[in-house]
């Protein structure tokens, strides 16, 4: 393999994999004193991370080791649920002097970074910055896997779970539809199907097996639409808002169970559900929700009521965002040394109370044998501008030629072909046609 350097990086159009899309050359430009491999991968039924750590152990620790090296980390940690004890036993062999394994709980959210680091290092992040005020940088399993290959991102991994009938872990072309990735699992079980994309706590609802799989996309979870959890991301604001301001009995639950909570962070959930009552306009008004990190604990798993304090603290983060309001403050530690230890949630009793026991929670990898005909390659699948297309309808491109650049001189990521074909629509996205 050749070495990585952030030029590499960079001209692959390495983004955070695990969601997020952060341009992965401009987190390694900073400098930190440790690295963490999130594999914590808490979302349940998705089991990518683990799958790739198990197929591709080498080079996932090769593009830690390089991420390690760019930032100047005297230190690499890889963060994995001590239940994984298989990939545990592979990895340690294969650590290099200046890396360690951090065993992690089977609980929700491990994978949260503030959590992560936490769990790792024992420094609390502050309220609102991000792990490099305490000299960590978090990087995403496949992300290392990315910066190793020193190639165009052309193919993404995911799992394909839930009312399937084989669920998997797959290796596609970016740009292919949900629909077709979700065939390789033998497509679904369930006669009127819908998608929790990126996972059940903190993913997005969809009916639209026709989107495009991008370089961000972790996981599709199929579910019969009248599953539990399709109706509640389905319930519209104004619900949400009349009945958590009827029916919120100010427990507290959602603010006990909270993990930024627990972690000394001035959020208190139940304080935003109060003020719904008092709101002229129908909305939440609580300063700490700016510190939310829309892990959907308090929604999910706390609230005995079944009321959505998630998404109240949600739209009132947005509101405040919006507004260009910010509010500096430190964390109080005694909380989390209080608390952290013992307030998890197990994944399994997270799955009993989503009513997912009834399906299979395994994925294993399987062979990449998709071969698609067509792709549309959003020209914004990260964060910052969206990409420039380089390319016009009629072209003829070879899979990893580059299809579109950032803007000069703006944050964001260079796109690549994940197939060979002719360019047939150029716009909010490049579509691609095998010829
Ligand atoms: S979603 Fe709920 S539990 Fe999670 S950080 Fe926000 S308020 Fe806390
Ligand atoms: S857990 Fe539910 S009922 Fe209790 S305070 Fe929070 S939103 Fe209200």
């Amino acid at each position: 393999m050749a070495k990585p350097s952030l030029q590499t990086i960079e001209s692959s159009g390495v983004v955070g994999a695990g969601g997020a899309g952060f341009p992965t050359h401009v987190k390694l430009k900073a400098k930190a004193d440790v690295v963490i491999l999130n594999a914590a991968e808490c979302e349940p039924l998705l089991h990518k991370d683990k799958e790739m750590l198990r197929a591709f152990p080498d080079e996932v620790l090769a593009g830690l080791a390089a991420a390690a090296e760019l930032v100047g980390a005297r230190e690499a940690v890889v963060g994995i649920k001590h239940k994984y004890h298989d990939v545990i036993d592979l990895l340690r062999p294969k650590l290099a002097p200046n890396m360690r394994i951090a065993e992690l709980s089977d609980s929700y959210p491990a994978g949260d970074e503030f959590i992560l680091v936490y769990d790792v290092t024992g420094r609390i992040i502050p309220p609102g910055k991000i792990p490099l005020a305490v000299g960590a940088v978090v990087t995403n399993v496949e992300t290392a896997y990315n910066v190793a290959r020193c190639e165009p991102v052309t193919r993404k991994f995911l799992t394909i779970a839930g009312a399937v009938h084989n669920p998997v872990t797959v290796r596609v072309p970016v740009g292919v539809t949900f629909r077709e990735a979700i065939s390789l699992a033998g497509g679904p079980n369930v006669p009127d199907p819908v998608l929790l994309v990126g996972g059940v706590m903190m993913g997005r609802f969809s009916d639209n097996f026709d989107e495009p799989i991008t370089k961000t996309t972790g996981g599709l979870i199929v579910l019969p639409r009248d599953h539990k959890l399709a109706q509640r991301y389905t319930l519209p604001w104004k619900s949400i808002a009349r009945i958590g301001a009827s029916a919120c009995d100010q427990c507290s639950f959602c603010t006990e169970y909270c993990p930024r909570y627990l972690l000394g962070h001035p959020i208190e959930p139940h304080k935003a559900m109060r003020s719904l009552v008092f709101s002229m306009a129908g909305e939440a008004n609580t300063i700490g929700t700016q510190f939310c990190c829309e892990c959907n604990l308090c929604t999910m798993m706390a609230c005995p009521e079944d009321l959505d304090p998630k998404n109240v603290c949600t739209q009132n983060k947005r509101r405040i965002l919006k507004e260009g309001n910010r509010w500096e403050v430190e964390a109080n530690p005694t909380r989390a040394s209080l608390h952290m230890a013992n307030r998890r949630v197990p994944i399994g009793r997270l799955v009993r109370k989503l009513g997912l026991s009834r399906f299979e929670n395994k994925g294993p990898l399987i062979d990449d044998h998709l071969s698609a005909s067509r792709v549309v390659l959003p020209l914004k699948q990260h964060v910052g501008a969206p990409a420039e297309p380089t390319v016009k309808v009629g072209d003829t491109v070879e899979a990893g030629d580059v299809i579109a650049k950032p803007p000069a001189g703006q944050l964001g990521a260079v796109l690549h072909a994940s197939i060979a074909g002719r360019v047939v629509g150029v716009s909010d996205a490049v579509v691609i046609e095998k010829s």
